[in-house]
């Protein structure tokens, strides 16, 4: 099946065939029909199998024959996050770029007046996170009774996250009459009942099953002692051919400390968690995606559905509390047909997680010692030392000399990621 076949316009094809998307995913194939002919869906599907396209190329199709009034948009999207909410807009701008709809981000963290500006201009499609729409609406910003097309992005993280109470009070304002299209990467229950009360009828379409891993993803978890974590963390950036990674810490404050450690070891890292402010989220991305850093270094929820084009490599700092986030997080790579490694780093005191990982997956995860990689590799210390200063300088493109600390020097600051400062006298 071709987009042609799917009968969008030609403004459309164009753009679709300038991105580079040579035929639809499988679930743009199932779904876009569904929605070209006005069903409600309840999708369960995961980020990385085109779900974003599957919504946006059928929502502009439809929008592009009608008009929206001022404070009126046509079409809603909700999404938990504010990096999924900006990845959602910029696909769609890519999308209709020779059409001429208007979509405004509305999120939290950036100025409030533009967004209103842009509103009072007038939109077709709003894509949001719960709170700044609700800010919006209460301030009588913008309406949101002629919304044909409602679509709600990632369902099960906005239950994780408390969103839920938002949505009912925003599907209150909703017109009874519209199209739902209803995303989740799981379906449990709950989410079910949620779901429930928004769709009539809907068409269930069911992609990734939510326990499975892409066959595009190598993961594999290494053993090593909580006192050598970060230590050894490095050690596999050095041994890897890591062109773009990320980093996933499950607290938020190991996200500043790997950093610290990995920035005093010459590679370029920028962080990305919750309780940075929008803009230096904003900024952190950008470098990630123009290059000028190659690790980014996340939280779960900062990250939830970040889409980065090549990442070659996915890294647990910590195995996840919560074995969704494993698939989630190593979801990050192996996207759109390529390829892509992951390793997750544990020690002894992690076994449940990991049966509860193994229980999720129905599968035994692969695991090696740390030392048997780097022995592996053939590697004595002195070689390894080498190596590392041989990438140091690769990263640091040949600007200065390296001189990188000994490995066993890093038992000396255990957790505290506060390097002592007579290891530091040769910087
Ligand atoms: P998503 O599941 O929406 O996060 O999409 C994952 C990745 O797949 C994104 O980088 C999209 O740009 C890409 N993508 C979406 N649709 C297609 C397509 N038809 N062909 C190739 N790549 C696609």
């Amino acid at each position: 099946m071709t987009f042609k076949d799917l009968g969008l316009c030609d403004e459309l094809l164009l753009s679709i065939n300038e991105i580079g998307y040579k035929k639809p995913t499988d679930i743009q194939k199932k779904i876009i029909p569904y929605i070209l002919i006005g069903r409600d869906i309840l999708g369960c599907a995961q980020t990385g199998t085109g779900k974003t396209g599957s919504f946006l190329i059928p929502l502009i199709e439809i929008l592009n024959f009608g008009k929206s009034k001022s404070r009126m948009p046509r079409a809603l999207i909700l999404a938990p996050t504010r990096e999924l909410a900006m990845q959602v807009s910029e696909e769609f701008k890519k999308i209709n770029k020779y059409l001429n709809l208007e979509i405004a981000l509305l999120i939290g963290g950036v100025s409030f007046v533009d967004q209103e500006i842009k509103l009072s201009k007038g939109v077709d499609v709003i894509v949001a996170t719960p709170g700044r729409l609700l800010d919006h609406i209460e301030r009588g910003k913008v309406l949101i009774k002629d919304i044909k097309i409602f679509i709600i992005d990632e369902a099960d993280r906005m239950l994780d996250m408390g969103f839920i109470p938002d949505i009912i009070k925003i599907n209150k304002l909703l017109p009874k009459i519209r199209q739902t299209l209803f995303f989740s990467a799981t379906l449990s229950n709950e989410i079910l009942n949620i779901g429930k009360n928004m769709l009539i009828n809907p068409k269930e379409i069911s992609i990734h099953p939510y326990s499975s891993i892409s066959a595009n993803i190598e993961s594999t978890f290494i053993k090593t002692n909580a006192i050598n974590k970060m230590n050894d963390l490095k050690t596999l950036l050095c041994i890897y051919d890591v062109k773009s990674a990320v980093i996933f810490c499950n607290k938020k404050t190991d996200v500043h400390k790997v950093s610290k450690f990995l920035n005093k070891n010459k590679f370029k890292t920028v962080c990305l968690h919750g309780d940075m402010n929008q803009s230096l989220r904003i900024k952190s991305l950008d470098k990630f995606k123009d290059r000028s850093a190659k690790i980014l270094i996340a939280s779960d929820v900062a990250a939830r559905g970040i889409d980065i084009d090549n990442l070659s490599h996915v890294f647990n700092y910590d195995v996840p509390n919560n074995p969704e986030d494993y698939i989630h997080r190593i979801g990050r790579t192996g996207r759109a047909g390529k390829k892509g490694k992951a390793y997750t780093i544990f020690d002894k005191s992690d076994d449940k997680n990991i049966l509860l990982i193994e229980k999720l997956i129905k599968a035994k995860v692969k695991k090696i010692d740390i030392n048997q990689i780097v022995s592996s590799k053939n590697l004595s210390n002195q070689n390894l030392i080498r190596v590392k200063k041989n990438i140091g300088k690769v990263i640091q493109n040949n600007k200065s000399k390296i001189s990188l600390l000994p490995v066993e020097n890093f038992l000396n600051f255990k957790e505290s990621g506060k390097i002592p400062d007579f290891l530091n006298k040769n910087n």
